[in-house]
């Protein structure tokens, strides 16, 4: 295959070439483990047959061993991204009471504002601060003013917009919190192992980490489950969902089936530790390289840095679209700042290599040093 650029879209991202090679080979006959030819492609198959029950089967099993998901957690392969599950949870978990909610940036905001239809839904931590830039560090947690009768504590781990990440989950219970803790992990997901111990229910669009959009993956303790409000639709029922292995409704196949190939992918490549040795060395690469150069800067407290999303701005916005364009030429895709707080951004996921963090960081210097 020809040299391909390097893309560092906040999502849809960059997949690893051999897993889109593979699906291309294999669009119009996907072929069992066995080696015996299906005829069909993956799309074309029902989703109760046995090919794709292979499929499902091999990919909920190597999800659960790449990120070591402890047998009481169902997976859930459900649809709507990270946007319905900001509906979907409090519909399933907020017995229509009070639900507390820290707010980090833009998508832990999106999903309190959500949470108001279903009950009392509370802010009980911001980054928000007078007279200081918003979204720049983490709320300690020690302060955060968590009810007493919290169906459950929401943070969003990887604030993708703002390039804020929880380097460490809360522990809510050393806090006196009893509640379980749900996360918004959609940038970060599979980027570094998840401490189960201290989680409730973690959810996350595959299209950052994972694979195509349209699967959205939903780890839920099982013992929260069956308390969902009689509204909640049968196919957004996470009860019903998990009764019927992900298959109450027809789950989005194809997006399950090149999720499959990445997590081989991952696997291959030494696991989730691996990756996040990876992904801890090319965030150092860049945040190092904004530090140092008197010309870029990230405003983001460097304990409270995302590894996966690194904003960051030029002394003058209006070299924004110069930079963005010379970028294109030397192969940078993608790399235009999010619209809500411009500037530039650059996402590391899983399949950007060392590489790529090294083309960027080098472009960058040369055009600091011209337009410094
Ligand atoms: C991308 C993203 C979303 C939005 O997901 P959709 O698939 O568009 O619903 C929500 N939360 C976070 C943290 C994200 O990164």
């Amino acid at each position: 295959m020809a040299e391909r650029p390097y893309n560092f879209s906040a999502g849809p991202a960059t997949l690893p070439p051999s897993v889109l090679e593979r699906a291309a080979a294999e669009m119009l006959d996907w072929r069992c483990a066995d080696g015996r030819s299906s005829g069909i492609g993956v799309m074309e198959m029902s989703h109760r047959g046995r090919e794709f029950g292979e499929i499902f089967a091999s990919a909920e099993h190597q999800l659960r061993a790449l990120l070591a998901v402890p047998p009481h957690f169902k997976i859930l392969f459900m649809q709507g991204g990270a946007i319905a599950e900001n509906s979907i949870v409090p519909l399933n978990l907020s017995r229509g009471g009070v639900t507390d909610h820290v707010v980090t940036g833009q998508w832990s905001l999106k999903t309190h504002q959500e949470a108001l239809r279903y009950g009392e839904a509370r802010v009980v931590a911001s980054n928000v601060q007078p007279g200081e830039a918003n979204h720049t560090r983490l709320p300690n947690p020690a302060g955060w003013q968590l009810s007493a009768r919290a169906n459950y504590v929401h943070v969003c781990s990887n604030e993708t917009i703002n390039g804020i990440e929880f380097h460490e989950l809360p522990d809510l219970h050393a806090l006196g919190c009893d509640a379980p803790l749900v996360i918004d992990c959609s940038s970060h997901l599979a980027s570094r192992p998840i401490d189960w111990s201290r989680v409730g229910l973690a959810y996350g669009g595959a299209q950052k980490n994972i694979g195509p959009a349209g699967l959205t993956l939903v780890f839920v303790r099982e013992d929260l489950l069956g308390h969902a409000l009689r509204v909640c639709p049968a196919a957004f029922n996470y009860s019903v969902v998990a009764a019927h292995d992900s298959m109450y409704n027809t789950p989005p196949t194809w997006a399950i089936y090149v999720a499959g190939l990445v997590f081989e992918w991952m696997t291959d490549q030494g696991g989730v530790a691996e990756l996040e040795r990876r992904n801890i060395e090319k965030a150092s690469l860049l945040y190092d390289a904004i530090d140092r150069s008197g010309f870029y800067v990230n405003r983001v407290e460097p304990s409270a840095r995302s590894r996966m999303n690194v904003p960051f701005f030029m002394p003058d916005s209006s070299l924004d679209p110069v930079f963005l364009a010379g970028a294109e030429t030397q192969g940078l895709l993608q790399l235009k700042g999010h619209k809500s707080v411009g500037g530039l951004r650059a996402s590391l996921y899983n399949a950007m290599p060392l590489e790529g963090v090294q083309a960027l960081v080098g472009y960058m210097r040369e055009f600091a040093a011209r337009h410094a």
